[in-house]
């Protein structure tokens, strides 16, 4: 019999192009309503999604015959990891597919930010050819919290412009660091000497507030906060306050707390003259989105033959 495949958001055709080369039967709903979802995943073994639907614990428990879950992305935020873990069905995506994407659009808002370009294009496009003043970055310090993939990205490309980068992780990175040409340093260091702080941690169920009241307090008079990681590692409130005294220059943001905002907060923040914000579009690009599809299908094939599914 063939292997049930349930797609229940919109993915690349050549994801589907794939899977579709072995004996499986594929069921592409990628419009389906969560109430329905319920009712029918039971007659599935693997389940592909990517960010709308949610994979939580009743979503697990309802799949009786679920065997694998595939996130055609690069993170696994929308699914109950631990769940599945617990139910024994594996769960597979395509980690790093979009770094180089994410770290050119971070950036894109670091060079927006310091040329205040989205005023400057709204005013020319209104027909107001008014000259703004921005800095430049060359000789500025960078502080790149999160070393990994896009911080690493980050901080080369930052190099290159002839920036000063500061790096703080959790994890060793003086070896990547040294090799970037990048100083390590304490979190408290990195607040303390940065003019741009860019943000690009991953972090799991309960994520920290990185950047709360006492971190603001520490960051220069008019620091860029760049952020194309979580929103949820910033506190919004005392973001907020840190804008309107001006202690932060500018917020740019590819990520926000509720994608669209929900809290008053959220909207004053969205509005707020100094802040910038894409809607999470760090990851489309027609380069990166094939690479996740590519990757999606290889890992989930890999899976199903490890399962003895094909
Ligand atoms: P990565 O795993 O390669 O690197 C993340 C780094 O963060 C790791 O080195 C980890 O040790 C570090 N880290 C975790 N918690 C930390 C903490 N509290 N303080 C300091 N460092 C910490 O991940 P990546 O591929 O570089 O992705 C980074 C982030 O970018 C992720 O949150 C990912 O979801 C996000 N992302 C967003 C988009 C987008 O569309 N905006 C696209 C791709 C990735």
């Amino acid at each position: 019999m063939a292997v049930r495949v349930l797609i229940t958001d919109p993915v690349d055709k050549l994801l589907i192009e794939k899977l579709s080369q072995y004996n499986v039967q594929i069921d592409y709903r990628p419009d389906i309503e969560r109430k329905e979802l319920l009712d029918i995943i039971k007659d599935y073994d693997i389940l592909v999604v990517r960010s709308r639907t949610k994979v939580d614990k009743e979503v697990i428990e309802r799949g009786t015959n679920l065997k694998l879950i595939a996130r055609a992305g690069i993170g696994l935020d929308n699914i109950d990891t631990e769940e599945a873990g617990k139910r024994g069905i594996k769960v597979v995506y395509a980690p790093g597919a979009s770094t180089d994407s994410a770290a050119e659009l971070t950036i894109a808002l670091l060079l927006a930010a310091a040329r205040n370009l989205y005023e400057s294009i709204a005013l020319a496009k209104s027909g107001v050819f008014k000259k703004t003043q921005g800095i430049e970055l060359a000789g500025k310090t960078i502080g790149i919290i999160g070393f990994g993939r896009i911080g690493s990205k980050v901080a080369q490309v930052a190099k290159a412009i002839g920036m000063h980068v500061l790096a703080y992780d959790v994890l060793d990175v003086r070896e990547r660091a040294k090799q970037i040409g990048a100083e390590v340093v304490d979190m408290e260091d990195l607040l303390r000497r940065s003019d741009v702080i860019s943000l690009h941690v991953t972090v799991g169920k309960n994520p920290p507030k990185i950047l709360d009241a006492r971190a603001f307090d520490l960051m220069k008079e008019g620091v860029i906060i760049i952020n194309t990681s979580r929103a949820a590692v910033v506190d919004g409130p005392a973001l907020l306050e840190n804008l309107n005294r001006g202690k932060v220059g500018v917020y740019a943001t590819d990520v926000f707390w509720n994608e669209p905002p929900k809290e008053q907060w959220e909207w004053e923040i969205l509005k707020h003259p100094k802040v910038i914000v894409t809607p999470h579009i760090g990851a489309q690009t027609k380069e990166a989105q094939l690479r996740v599809a590519h990757m999606t299908a290889d890992n989930l094939v890999s899976a199903m033959k490890e399962l003895g599914l094909i």
